[in-house]
């Protein structure tokens, strides 16, 4: 006769498990990714696993944990089988539609906060956002400001849409969405800030063929020329859009900032400034429209 299956399994052994598997494969991070996947799968939190690691696993969810363990195995980033990921303040849903936000992407967001202030009722865009992460950062941190979120992607917005009505009731309102090629549907001097992390890695990057962002939608992360291109077209674009005094921030790689700079003082901008992430990598660079209202 066959030993029946036990029904429970304890957590410190199902972690084992994953560990193993994980940093067998895929996982620079073992036992974090494990934990998460774990999560997701009992509904333990950290703090909750670390609390009780003895504690015991119905086998159904171990079971799930462990079809976690293995997409994650197979390179999928955690992110997207955990359907979430973590972001300034909160969490956001991301799905393959959307980039999974980034740790240094909140550079742009602490700077953007910068240039908005408190209690004026200023206009900001994000363009190309995606899960809307930084857009409804942004707006959770500045009630009065009005943040637009815009994206070529639909897929992407209704990611967006949802993120914000997860938050509810502390969603922030004056938010909207706006479908279409960067900025050129905007109406000129509408803006007081604009801020975006486009695509930036070139076509040719082998950086595309390992990691998460083999999963990520290239739409997000490979521009033509270098990774440039999209940033000639949002330079343009934001030139036309923002008002005397406005700002343009943008994240991009780590050794984009010097054409960046030359691009934005190019077309007119003032006030260029690069500023490094907690790496010490050149990763933000913004410019201004002249104040004096002269373009
Ligand atoms: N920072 C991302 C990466 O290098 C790319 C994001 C982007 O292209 N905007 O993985």
């Amino acid at each position: 006769m066959k030993p029946s299956e036990p029904e429970l399994i304890p957590l410190s052994a199902l972690l084992a498990e994953g560990r193993a598997i994980l940093s067998a494969n895929t996982s620079a991070e073992p036992q974090v990714d494990a934990r998460l996947l774990i999560e997701h799968a009992t509904g333990l939190n950290r703090t909750r696993q670390l609390a009780n690691p003895d504690g015991l696993v119905p086998m159904a969810q171990a079971e799930q944990a462990r079809a976690a363990f293995a997409r994650r195995a197979g390179g999928e980033p955690v992110a997207y089988i955990v359907g979430y990921r973590s972001f300034w303040h909160h969490d956001f849903l991301v799905t393959k539609d959307t980039l999974i936000p980034r740790p240094e992407t909140e550079h742009l967001v602490e700077w953007a906060l910068d240039k908005i202030p408190l209690y004026q009722e200023v206009t900001v865009i994000d363009l190309g956002t995606g899960s809307g992460a930084i857009a409804l950062s942004l707006a959770i941190e500045r009630p009065n400001a009005l943040v637009i979120g815009c994206d070529l992607s639909r897929a992407a917005l209704r990611v967006a849409r949802a993120n914000q009505a997860q938050m509810a009731p502390n969603a922030p309102k004056p938010v909207g969405w706006i479908n279409g090629h960067w900025a050129c549907m905007l109406k000129a001097h509408r803006a007081d800030l604009i801020v975006s992390n486009p695509p930036y890695i070139a076509a040719n990057d082998p950086h595309l063929n390992q990691g998460d962002v083999r999963f990520e939608p290239r739409s997000a992360l490979v521009a033509e020329g270098e990774g440039l291109d999209d940033y000639r077209v949002i330079i343009e674009q934001a030139y036309r859009v923002l008002k005397p005094g406005g700002w343009l921030i943008f994240e991009h790689g780590y050794n984009q900032g010097e054409s960046l700079r030359a691009l934005l003082a190019e077309a007119g901008f003032v006030s260029i400034e690069t500023r490094q992430d907690l790496a010490g990598l050149p990763r933000n660079t913004a410019g201004q429209i002249a104040p004096n209202g002269t373009k």
